[in-house]
């Protein structure tokens, strides 16, 4: 279906931050399958665990015990203090999840039509509840009648959240991003995050933070919310959690670990042996590599880069970003930098029209990242010495 604006290329083979396409020229990839590729392409663990999994056992179904499968979810627990896992195949199902959890736990308690906080610029994913709670308007746009039970305040604001906690007594949770990406890496300050943990304590309202991109070692840190040194009660995890390979998973603790019986939620994929085995290689090659340090210090370093390159500039908003996260809002849609990149062999993305995002793998070295700046602040310098369109 027509569902995607596609670039105009198609790439052939992949190694580490590298990829070639089928005329043979190389790039450099920022966008690593949106926050997805942690490790780069093909690395070698990764094939390795792939391949020796599909030889031995790929599917069984969730009518089975599965032992990869549990020994994923206490190595997930054991990183994020949380007490069970649910598996399913992609973020959007992750939220799905995390969505039925606080409906369940909300109906369980004798709320009527239970309801959840959800953010402005914010993005769950495109299945019907996930779509929803998306704060864009354009991704909601012509699907409508939309799902219920979703209240909006805006991002960043505790006192929206408080003031809707005074009003409406049917909430039950609260659902955010810690960095919204896809509108422009909008990072939640530290100290929201922390006031919303004390009032969902005060509320007993879940604290639900869909960590799909950010989760994994992304923000510099396995969880985006580790920086404001709290734990959540639910958590959505996808994209970087299997280094290319399709999963997403729903971590909950406390009440919200056990709310689901036997019949409760179900995925016929989720959680099968070779998915397991693949991420469990991802999470394992981290730690014995040092990935999330190397994406502390790589990120550091951008920032410092394009801070002294383009930092002082009137028409650059903004640089920010956690780890390997990053974000350089101009004052303009900036769309156009992508074709330019493309043709000078880097692959960068722009979220929320005005933001360039850079989520590279996170094992990208000094001297990629030296490359890929030599290319991309060249190319922002240009774009923005040009006069802003009216
Ligand atoms: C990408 C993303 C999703 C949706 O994930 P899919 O795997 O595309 O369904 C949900 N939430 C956040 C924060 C995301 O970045």
């Amino acid at each position: 279906m027509t569902s995607y604006a596609r670039l105009p290329i198609t790439f052939e083979r992949g190694e580490g931050v590298w990829l070639w396409d089928d005329k043979g020229n190389k790039y450099l990839d920022a966008v690593a399958g949106v926050a997805v590729n942690s490790l780069g392409h093909c690395h070698p663990k990764l094939v390795a665990a792939i391949r020796e999994q599909a030889g031995k056992l790929i599917h069984t179904s969730n009518l089975y015990n599965i032992a990869l499968q549990e020994k994923l979810a206490a190595r997930l627990c054991e990183l994020s203090g949380m007490d069970n896992v649910f598996f399913c195949n992609s973020g959007a199902e992750a939220n799905e999840t995390a969505i039925k959890l606080a409906r369940k736990y909300g109906n369980e308690r004798g709320v009527t039509n239970p309801s959840i906080v959800v953010t402005e610029k914010s993005f769950h994913g495109r299945t019907l509840a996930a779509l929803s709670a998306t704060g864009s308007r354009k991704a909601q746009a012509g699907f409508e009648p939309l799902v219920q039970g979703f209240v909006r305040v805006p991002h960043n604001d505790i006192e929206a959240v408080e003031a809707v906690g005074r009003n409406d007594p049917s909430i039950v949770a609260v659902l955010v991003e810690t960095v919204q990406g896809e509108s422009g890496v909008n990072i939640a300050r530290s100290e929201y995050l922390q006031r919303l943990r004390k009032l969902c304590d005060e509320k007993q309202w879940l604290l639900m933070l869909d960590e799909v991109q950010t989760g994994i070692g992304r923000t510099g840190k396995w969880f985006g919310h580790q920086h404001a040194g709290i734990v959540p009660d639910v958590m959505p995890l996808a994209k970087g959690l299997g280094g290319g390979v399709p999963i997403g998973a729903c971590l909950a603790r406390g009440a919200a670990a056990k709310l689901f019986k036997p019949g409760s939620h179900g995925s016929t994929f989720g959680g099968t042996p070779l998915i397991c085995a693949a991420s469990l290689a991802v999470l394992q090659a981290m730690q014995d590599e040092g990935v999330i340090e190397n994406a502390v210090r790589m990120g550091d370093y951008i920032r410092t880069r394009v801070r002294e390159a383009i930092g002082t500039h009137s028409s650059v908003v903004e640089i920010r970003g956690q780890g390997l996260m990053i974000g350089i809002e101009l004052d303009r849609p900036c769309g156009e930098i992508v074709k330019q990149g493309l043709a000078k062999g880097i692959l960068i993305n722009v979220a929320g029209d005005t933001t360039i995002r850079l989520v590279p793998p996170l094992n990208i070295n000094k001297i990629e990242v030296d490359y890929l700046l030599g290319v991309l602040l060249p190319l922002i310098q240009d774009f923005i010495a040009q006069p802003k369109a009216a």
